[in-house]
């Protein structure tokens, strides 16, 4: 596709910065996260639009010339989501990063879609506002990604998700359109959804150029702890028993061993001690509040045989246990060559029976498994640490992983919680969709999407 005409065209439109086609200079945007041995399809050519009109003119041409368009973020998702599977064009969305408008009047802010997540947090926390889905990688995370991904994190046990906070998007639709999925208005029942068809779209029904996002007020207070547990298992049980008491922190994590050995080696923080299993519980809300849950979890967490409960003293000890956490993902992967990131969900009274299977098919299947997760969803992120270059370790982790998968289902549970199918779950969705879903979820793609432009090859 790359002829000297289209690269002109492009540069005109966009100016040379704004446009690579060099190989050297495309190959990067052949990766994400997730590790796809040397099958890559490097794009053409990849272009990096300012406004919603260079996008809207990019679009046109790909369209009437059938080319596939993969929207790009910070390309951090974990399911192989903004990988081109045909060449064609990549646009990255780094330089449409402004914060538009904060309306604190109506508890709102619009945003581009090359925003940082962490950024929006920050802005509007400092007028006393909050954006809670948190993504663990939310420093680096843009908010277009996120929306595409129906992203969320640790504080979805109680705030929800992305999904939770998009009241509206400016996208553009495959014949170059630009509409509206909603109105900036809290409430808006006037038709179809279409918003929350686009949330979790992975890109592949058409372009955001803009979000508005529902604020609500900061919380007064914050307070995290640490709860440790010399078995795995009791720590799943303080999970459920929690949420059976009625208490509502606004995070429950759960880490192993291996998570709390490698993320304590990885940031030194000195707060991570040696046990089985670790409970992040955070607690937020007025002081008095506050307060009470704190003692009232405590208490939960010591009827399942807690060993030491530490509780973050300052707000610098909250920020290293944060920062700790966030960096999990990474820490893990210190431990071999590569590391798969599993995103199962179980029903949460079924919490224990999910972590004694992962355990199980480690010593079965003799791979190493660090699991971590947002365990007051029942969402598990148990994390392979194995070399994908060895052909009998795959075999054993694809054998362990379907053997997983299957298990989560079984429970009534799902093949993923908020990575995205891209193009790793492909596979495994008829494990959870049954065939009238996925022929009307075909029939949306048509329809949005009818030569096949967008993301080809993801989800479906
Ligand atoms: C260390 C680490 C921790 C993580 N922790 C969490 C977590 O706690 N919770 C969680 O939910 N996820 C987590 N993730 C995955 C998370 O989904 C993504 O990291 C992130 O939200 C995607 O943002 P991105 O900017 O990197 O998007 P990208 O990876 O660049 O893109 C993601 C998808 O969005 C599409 N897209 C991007 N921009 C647009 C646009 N403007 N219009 C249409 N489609 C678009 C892409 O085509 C792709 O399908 C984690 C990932 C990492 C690496």
């Amino acid at each position: 596709m790359t002829n000297t005409l289209v690269v002109k065209k492009f540069e005109k439109l966009l100016g040379k910065d704004n446009v690579l086609s060099e190989k050297e200079d495309c190959y990067p945007y052949a990766f994400d996260v997730v590790e796809q041995g040397l099958d890559v399809k490097i794009p053409d050519i990849v272009v990096l639009p300012e406004t919603k009109e260079q996008v809207q003119e990019i679009v046109k041409f790909a369209s009437k010339e059938g080319i596939p368009i993969v929207a790009r973020g910070a390309g951090t998702n974990q399911a192989g989501s903004c990988i081109p599977v045909k060449n064609g064009i990549v646009m990255h969305f780094s330089k449409m990063n402004k914060i538009i408008s904060i309306d604190e009047n109506n508890l709102n802010c619009t945003v581009q879609p090359g925003v940082i997540v962490g950024q929006i947090q920050s802005e509007v926390e400092k007028r006393g506002l909050f954006f809670p889905p948190d993504p663990s990688n939310l420093a680096v995370s843009t908010i277009g990604g996120a929306i595409a991904q129906s992203a969320s994190g640790s504080r979805h046990f109680k705030y929800g998700g992305t999904r939770d906070y998009v009241i509206d998007l400016e996208v553009v639709t495959s014949d170059g359109e630009i509409i509206h999925t909603s109105s900036k208005t809290p409430k808006n029942v006037a038709g179809y959804n279409l918003t929350q068809l686009f949330v979790g779209s992975e890109g592949t029904l058409g372009i955001i150029t803009e979000a508005t996002l529902k604020l609500i007020p900061k919380p007064e207070s914050r307070r995290v702890m640490l709860a440790f547990f010399d078995d795995l298992k009791d720590s799943a049980m303080a999970v459920e028993s929690i949420i059976r008491h009625r208490l509502q922190p606004s995070v429950i994590d759960m880490m192993d061993d291996k998570t709390i050995y490698t993320i304590e080696e990885f940031s030194k923080s000195g707060i991570f001690k040696p046990a089985e299993a670790c409970l992040i519980i955070e607690v937020d809300g007025t002081q008095a509040s506050v307060d009470d849950q704190m003692t009232r979890i405590s208490a939960v967490c010591q009827e399942h045989h807690v060993s030491e409960i530490k509780v973050a003293q300052n707000q610098s000890e909250t920020d290293k246990i944060w920062f700790a956490r966030r960096q999990a993902f990474s820490a893990v992967t210190r431990l071999n060559f590569d590391v798969v990131a599993e995103d199962l969900v179980v029903p949460t009274d079924r919490l224990v029976d999910m972590v004694h299977k992962i355990q199980e098919l480690s010593l079965k299947y003799n791979i190493i498994i660090a699991i971590m997760g947002h365990s007051g969803d029942g969402n598990l992120h148990p994390h392979f640490s194995l070399d994908l270059r060895d052909q009998d370790q795959k075999q054993r982790f694809e054998l362990a992983e379907r053997e997983m998968l299957d298990y989560a289902t079984s429970l009534g549970g799902t093949i993923t919680g908020e990575h995205g199918v891209g193009t790793v779950k492909r596979a495994h969705m008829h494990l959870v969709n049954e065939e009238p879903n996925l022929r009307f979820m075909r029939m949306i793609k048509n329809i949005f999407d009818p030569k096949n432009i967008f993301n080809p090859d993801k989800i479906l």
